[in-house]
């Protein structure tokens, strides 16, 4: 199983949520919410195929930590993941949407002069402006947008630009959601919980619990969940070479 944006740090005992998901053989994508997070979240499993951790700056803290940006910019090189990053269009973030692009746009520069780099974006109620950055700085690397929920028009922008998407189990309780996950195409997509932020059944999620999104897909597909888990493998190893 693959969860490609997780909060690992933010569980109450990540350690114990790493080990299990190793012996589950369950890969994650570790990401973080500032670049002062990085290094010590990095260290919650530092030797494993199945955890990698992404060095990010939340669009929900840009107001806070955007001088952390020099950081960023200096641990990009040893990072070959990066997110969360994005951008949050919600009316509660409106006050610090300018410093939001601000940080969005440093960073997609950055990956851009690091060579490019596998990007897990947040595009809540922006996704618009997400693709416009993008479409600026082509050079940035290979967009995953997480928990997508744009319009369709945005989609097709989206698709016509090469993104992947993220799909957590939360995304298929929705109609919108399952409407969107059926026009994305099947060879870009992977899985994701966005654990232990997002809750299912008024618990937080676990890295495991892609098995929901796994389930749903099946259900959307239309296809035996033992071949939704190998297309699902297959899109993973090939992400993973479009950065070598
Ligand atoms: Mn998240």
């Amino acid at each position: 199983m693959i969860d490609f944006h997780c909060h690992l740090d933010l569980y109450s005992d990540p350690k114990q949520v790493a080990r299990e998901c190793i012996d589950r053989k369950i890969y994650v994508l570790s990401v973080t919410t500032t670049p002062s997070a990085w290094v010590g979240t990095c260290q919650i499993h530092p030797d494993s195929k199945y955890i990698k951790t992404a060095l990010g700056l939340h669009p929900q803290l840009a107001h806070e930590r955007y001088a952390e940006i020099d950081l960023f910019g200096s641990q990009v090189k040893q990072a070959r993941y990066i997110g969360e990053i994005g951008l949050d269009g919600a009316p509660e973030y409106s006050f610090s949407f300018k410093k939001q692009m601000d940080v969005f746009n440093s960073i997609l520069r950055i990956c851009a002069n690091a060579g490019g780099r596998l990007m897990s974006i947040h595009s809540r109620r922006s996704s618009q402006l997400v693709l416009d950055c993008l479409k600026r700085q082509p050079e940035s690397g290979v967009p995953i947008l997480h928990w997508f929920s744009g319009s369709n028009h945005d989609l097709k922008c989206a698709i016509e630009m090469d993104c992947w998407f993220s799909v957590g189990p939360q995304m298929f309780v929705s109609q919108r959601g399952r409407q969107l996950i059926m026009n994305m195409p099947r060879n870009r997509i992977i899985t994701e919980t966005d654990g232990p932020f997002a809750q299912i059944n008024g618990r937080p999620l676990f890295p495991w619990d892609v098995e929901f999104a796994l389930n749903g897909l099946s259900e959307i597909w239309e296809t035996p969940v033992s071949i939704v888990r190998q297309n699902i493998f297959n899109n993973f190893s090939e992400l993973l070479r479009k950065m070598g």
